[in-house]
């Protein structure tokens, strides 16, 4: 099968089209409408085989991530996905594995209504590299640099899940099996918070999406926006696969470092709150207040009961230069 003949199989029939969408896949390249209120919000990822995944991932997980990855940036940002351009670098065509990736793509953007524009397919290893589009109305993108002294400190989900499965995975820890499915479904096939980032653009003075660990993703808030933060420890939602499964302090240490969690963290004004509960009355899962922002530049201060939290691990947050 050729580079021509791969691309109408795996990435073209039966895959969701938008309206807004003038030329998609087979062109030079596609020519999108974008409504002159909204502005356009971008955001690229990539995963190679080896390093972000391993031989042992279902190629559909492979599929999902590499959407999800990129509409956690977007949701982080507050933006409505629609638009993806996928580039392929592959060792062979297999087309097993190939069937399998496509339905896990497919199915998130059929989910998200997110259409598939175009890419590039070369000849390499394994590697995936997806830029996903997405529209936000003028002046309203969620960033990282608005948090304020006093703002309250919100995540979303569970945290530490997916570092769990990655550590069984690791032989790192051993768990129960049907603890293990569960933390493993997170580390496979996690779920953007589209519909929270889009809540959250009139309530959040910012927000980041936790891909390296809380510790280390909270951080860039506390660059950008020159504040610091008290956490409490025995606030961080914790699953009950995580907490059955491993000692407190190092579930906390999880919940903290690990990443690939995917959920988000974000900030809200006391004078927000009112309307924040209002709107989060609606949400099936109410994000966790964790803390609070400090106007100590930088200063992550981990708390239990009010005194500082010892128990952090030395390594925060995944760093591939570091
Ligand atoms: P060119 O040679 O002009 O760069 P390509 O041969 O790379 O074009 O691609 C032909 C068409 O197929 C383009 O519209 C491109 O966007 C699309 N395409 C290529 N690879 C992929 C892919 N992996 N997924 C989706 N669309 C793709
Ligand atoms: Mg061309």
């Amino acid at each position: 099968m050729g580079e021509f003949d791969l691309i109408d199989t795996f990435f073209t029939h039966r895959w969701p089209a938008r309206d807004d969408v003038a030329l998609g896949v087979g062109d030079d390249a596609a020519v999108l409408n974008v409504p002159s209120d909204s502005q356009l919000v971008i955001a690229t990822d990539t995963m190679v085989s080896g390093v972000h995944f391993d031989e042992q991932t279902p190629a559909r997980a492979v599929g999902h991530k590499i959407a999800a990855v990129n509409l956690s940036d977007l949701a982080a940002m507050g933006a409505e996905p629609t638009w993806l351009s996928l580039a392929l670098t592959l060792p062979e065509v297999d087309e097993e594995w190939l069937t399998s990736f496509s339905h896990g793509l497919r199915e998130i953007c059929e989910y998200y209504d997110c259409q598939l524009i175009g890419g590039d397919t070369t000849k390499g290893p394994l590697t995936l590299t997806l830029t996903a589009h997405g529209l936000v109305p003028r002046g309203q993108v969620l960033r990282r640099d608005g948090a304020k002294p006093g703002d309250w400190v919100y995540v979303s989900g569970t945290l530490g899940d997916a570092g769990l499965a990655l550590a069984c995975q690791q032989h790192q820890q051993s768990i129960s099996d049907s603890h293990y499915r569960r933390v493993l479904e997170r580390l496979y096939f996690p779920s953007p918070r589209i519909a929270l980032g889009q809540n959250l653009r009139d309530v959040a003075s910012s927000a980041i999406d936790l891909s390296d660990g809380l510790y280390s993703d909270l951080g860039h808030i506390l660059k950008s926006s020159q504040v610091g933060a008290r956490i409490d420890v025995d606030e961080l939602p914790l699953s009950l696969a995580l907490t059955e499964s491993v000692d407190a302090d190092t579930a906390i240490n999880f919940a903290l470092t690990s990443g690939d969690d995917y959920e988000l963290c974000f900030t809200v004004p006391e004078s927000k709150r009112g309307v924040f509960d209002t709107v989060m009355a609606r949400h099936p899962a109410k994000p966790t207040c964790i803390g609070r922002i400090t106007n100590q530049p930088e200063k992550l201060r981990l708390e239990r009961e009010g005194e500082p939290w010892q128990g952090l691990d030395k390594q925060h947050g995944y760093d591939h230069f570091g």
